[in-house]
């Protein structure tokens, strides 16, 4: 069932939305807010100490959407034994079972999603064209890796072997998975992570990033309506301590982690220290994005993709376009366009249909954002500036004119496009630089010459590449995604191999 907000145009002469009333009923709700949620760690049997934090929405400053006690690092050994017991009994049940739970927590999200999309806006500051797609990838997750499960867990494949011997080949749950999600999809990747480690028969400890507990916290709730038993999945909110106590227990049997490359590694270090199950590390990490244009692409075409791949989401995707390659004779034409749709977007409060980007997460990422400009100032042109609006942590679009690829070394979480020209025939050094940065998680290529399409798909190993269109929202089922290199280690969410990771592979020999 699609997810329709805002209906059909009734008529060409102007927007009369068919489904007004539920526009209505969402702004309504919006406007009023929701109750304050307090939030508490779910583990059965263990009482939620420690004080409660308030959660500030990253839009208006003055606004708490509620509140979160943490679990502490104590919880984390009694979450593994409950869990531990938890995955025997939910790892026994049917396939059938544990797919058909993933398709009533789909079937609940969507009842919820003006709720749902309030607290997106709220606690994550996420526009409503962002959040309605949200809630959209994290049905389309539950539903997918239900259809994923019933296929991998459901079949006992039989094995060739001589006469008189049985050999059969299946495939089942690793025990408790740690799943630990990031603050710029609180709904969809927390989702996707959890809905995929479950309907494999894990239990799950899931711990979802500081900034956007709440979110979380209601999925869980969901989940448990849904039919997963409270000992088949906890949560276990909290900060480094938390997590480091998860990912040190030898009862941890995987991981499965969206985050920065650096606390990717981290957690890859724990694991080789840890007792206990030699276990897997999924990683979905940063990315250096790249687009190539050539002087074939159609300039309307390109600023229209730059300014959703770069600006769109306050550039808070993984997935966005952070280093522009546009080929020099077109360079200057092309950077106009862009720079005047930059120019046209709308900063300020989520919620509005108006807005186009809203904040960014928080205070401390936004001074990120503001001292790598301040650098940049310093040795580069720094060639447009949006203004933003007071109030929350907001942070407008920027455009950067590099001297040379290399000038940018890292990963800018934020909306920062840098653009640096190049000559004709130097596209082989393009790609060459693109490689250097040791990154592989998407690529834009805008060319309409079927040959320079193929170099540049050829050349790399990024994850997702995307021609003559922009680079960002990934389609469950369609394009699986996920990166190479420092930009994780695969498989790719919503891909047909993803479930594998979770999971391990049993051959039963019988003598007949
Ligand atoms: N899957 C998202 C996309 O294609 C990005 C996920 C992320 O930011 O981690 O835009």
């Amino acid at each position: 069932m699609p997810l329709q907000l805002y209906g059909k145009r009734k008529n060409s002469s102007g927007l009369e939305f068919g489904h007004r009333a539920t526009l209505d009923r969402l702004m309504g709700s919006i406007s009023k807010g929701i109750p304050a949620i307090s939030a508490t760690p779910l583990i059965p049997g263990v009482a939620a100490g420690g004080a409660d934090v308030p959660v500030i929405s990253p839009s208006d400053h003055s606004k708490t959407v509620g509140s979160i006690r943490n679990a502490t690092a104590a919880d984390i050994d009694k979450a593994f034994a409950v869990a531990t017991k938890g995955f025997k009994a939910w790892s026994r049940r049917s396939v059938e079972e544990r797919a058909s739970a993933l398709e009533r927590m789909a079937d609940l999200m969507e009842e919820n999603r003006d709720r749902l999309l309030v607290l997106l806006a709220a606690e994550a500051g996420k526009t409503l064209d962002d959040g309605v797609a949200e809630v959209r990838e994290a049905v389309d997750f539950c539903r997918y890796y239900a259809g994923e499960a019933r296929q991998l867990f459901g079949t006992v494949t039989k094995m060739p072997g001589p006469t008189g011997e049985d050999n059969r080949y299946l495939w089942r749950g690793r025990g408790v998975f740690a799943c630990i999600s990031p603050w710029n999809f609180p709904l969809a990747i927390f989702l996707g992570q959890v809905s995929a480690a479950l309907v494999s028969g894990n239990a799950v400890l899931a711990k979802p990033a500081p900034q956007t507990p709440l979110i979380a916290y209601e999925a869980v709730k969901l989940f448990h309506k849904a039919g997963v038993p409270e000992d088949a999945l906890l949560f276990v909110p909290g900060g480094p301590d938390v997590g480091a106590a998860i990912t040190a227990h030898a009862a941890l049997a995987g991981v499965a982690f969206t985050g920065s490359t650096k606390t990717a590694w981290a957690i890859n270090r724990a694991l080789a220290a840890k007792d206990g199950p030699i276990v897997p590390l999924i990683a979905e990490t940063g990315g250096l994005n790249a687009m190539v244009v050539d002087a074939t692409a159609l300039g309307e075409q390109v600023a229209d993709d730059v300014v959703l791949s770069a600006f769109r989401s306050a550039g808070q995707r993984c997935s966005a376009l952070r280093l522009l390659f546009l080929q020099e004779d077109v360079a200057e034409h092309m950077t106009q366009m862009i720079e005047g749709a930059a120019r046209e977007l709308q900063l300020g409060d989520p919620a509005l249909e108006t807005t186009d980007v809203g904040p960014i997460i928080d205070g401390k990422q936004k001074a990120m954002l503001e001292a790598h400009i301040a650098d940049m100032q310093k040795t580069q042109k720094v060639r447009f500036a949006g203004k933003a609006p007071a109030g929350g942590s907001f942070f407008a679009p920027h455009i950067v004119e590099l001297d040379k690829a290399a000038a940018l070394t890292k990963e800018v979480f934020g909306p920062v496009l840098h653009i640096v020209k190049w000559k004709a025939k130097e596209l082989p050094k393009v790609l060459q630089e693109i490689e250097a940065s040791g990154y592989g998680l998407t690529l834009g290529v805008h060319s309409r010459i079927e040959s320079t399409i193929r170099t540049v798909t050829d050349a790399l190993d990024t994850g997702n590449i995307y021609v003559n269109r922009n680079m960002i929202g990934a389609v469950v089922g369609t394009q699986p995604f996920g990166g190479s290199g420092l930009s994780g280690t695969g498989f790719k969410a919503g891909g047909p191999a993803y479930l594998q990771r979770f999971a391990l592979e049993q051959v039963i020999s019988v003598n007949t």
